[in-house]
Formats: structure tokens, C-alpha cells, sequence
């Protein structure tokens, strides 16, 4: 299938969860770019590369190998060779990642991987930009948004922690991710928005495979 569904929105906004179950019913693969942005910055963080240093995070941005797997039901990253699933959604690298994302060098060296497992299509792609840069021929693309209290109370329970401190991190990488001149997150052109707040994740799936399906 040469069907591209892209699914752009906030951290907490339900993007995940809806991406992989919409791959998963549709039998589509699934990429997560925001995990690539978060193996980067934990590539970096473990080189002890200087994170207030725009040119030294460009200068590496080569370097470390990058794959990751495009099953739904096993979603996995690797950094040259080992499995980073998990280090890379530490509070250090969500403290680290918006700055690290906000390099061109960084962007364009992941656009260009991200160009490569989109092919032909067959996929749906969740991240920030989506729909506005890296798949704007997309013929599906959606933009998930919720309260920032509703986002704040999933990210903890997924990721366990306090819904205060949980809040705080998410605004604060909302305000660079929006306010940034690279890639800030838009409503792509020809997105159709859903506010998820008062809508389970069966209630969105459904929604997104409709759109698909229209
Ligand atoms: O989606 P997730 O919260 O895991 O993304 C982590 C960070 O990666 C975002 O806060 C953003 O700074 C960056 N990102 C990006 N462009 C994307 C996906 C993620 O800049 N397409």
C-alpha cells in the first residue's frame, strides 16, 4: 500500500497509542520519529557532547547509527546496535531532547533516514512535523491535541511519576517545540484536528480509521 498517514501533535496528546493501534487495524507499519530525535539526544548525552552548543551538536549529528523497527506491536530503536527503547524516555533526555531537536543538522540528517523508511508508503508516521515537512503528500494526516492536564495525567500513568512535575516538563518542551524556528509543531496544511480529551483511545483509533477510510 502506498498510504501515508501522518500524526502530528504534542507529547501526551495521545499520538502513540492512536499511531500504533491505527497501524495495527489497518496492518500498516508504524514510525515513531520522536524516538529517533530522543536517540540522537541520548547518543549525545552518553558522549558527553556540550547540549548548550548548537555547533557541537551539529558536528556529531553524523555520527551515531540510527534503525528503527517499524513493527506496531514491537516498536524499537537502536543506536549503533543496542536497543535504546528504553533510555531513551529518561527525564534527562526529556530535559535534553527539544534543544537537540531544534538543530538543523539534526533534522535534516533524520529527515533524510525517516524519507528512507517511509518509501513507498504503507505507514503511519507520528512526530511534530509530519504533515508540514517530512510527508506533505501525506492523503491522511492528523493533528492530536488535549488539555495539558489530561496529557499530563496519561504521561504519568504510562511513565509513572508525579502529574505536577510530569506537567511542567511536557509545557516546557511544548513552549520550545512551538516557539522554535525550525520545524516549529504546526497545523499542517489539509490536517483534520482532534482535541482527544473527552475521547477514549478506542474512541480516536476509530476516528483516524475512518479518515483512512473515507
Ligand atoms: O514525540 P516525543 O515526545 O517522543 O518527541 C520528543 C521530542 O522530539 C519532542 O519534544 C520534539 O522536540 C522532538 N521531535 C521533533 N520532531 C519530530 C518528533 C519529535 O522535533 N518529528
Amino acid at each position: 500500500s502506498s498510504l501515508v498517514v501522518a500524526i502530528d501533535g504534542p507529547s501526551g496528546s495521545g499520538k502513540s497509542s492512536t499511531s500504533r493501534g491505527v497501524a495495527g487495524r489497518l496492518g500498516l507499519r508504524y514510525l515513531d520519529t520522536g524516538a529517533m530525535f530522543r536517540a540522537i539526544t541520548w547518543w549525545m548525552l552518553a558522549q558527553g557532547v556540550d547540549l548548550t552548543d548548537p555547533e557541537a551538536i551539529a558536528a556529531h549529528a553524523d555520527e551515531p547509527q540510527i534503525e528503527s523497527g517499524t513493527d506496531p506491536d514491537n516498536p524499537t530503536i537502536r543506536v549503533d546496535g543496542a536497543d535504546v527503547s528504553v533510555a531513551i524516555r529518561s527525564d534527562e533526555v526529556n530535559a535534553a531532547v527539544s534543544p537537540v531537536s531544534a538543530v538543523p543538522r539534526v533534522r535534516s540528517r533524520l529527515l533524510e533516514l525517516q524519507r528512507q523508511i517511509i518509501g513507498a508508503g504503507g505507514i503511519v508516521v507520528e512526530g511534530r512535523d509530519i504533515g508540514s515537512v517530512v510527508a506533505p503528500d501525506a492523503p491522511v494526516k492528523v493533528y492530536l491535541s488535549a488539555d495539558a492536564q489530561a496529557r499530563a495525567i496519561r504521561r504519568a500513568a504510562e511513565a509513572g511519576g508525579d502529574v505536577a512535575a510530569t506537567q511542567d516538563s511536557l509545557l516546557a518542551r511544548d513552549r520550545i517545540d512551538s516557539g522554535r524556528a525550525t520545524a516549529p509543531l504546526v497545523l499542517a496544511e489539509g490536517a483534520v484536528h482532534i482535541d482527544t480529551t473527552p475521547y477514549t483511545l478506542d474512541e480516536v483509533i476509530e476516528q483516524v480509521v475512518t479518515l483512512v477510510e473515507a
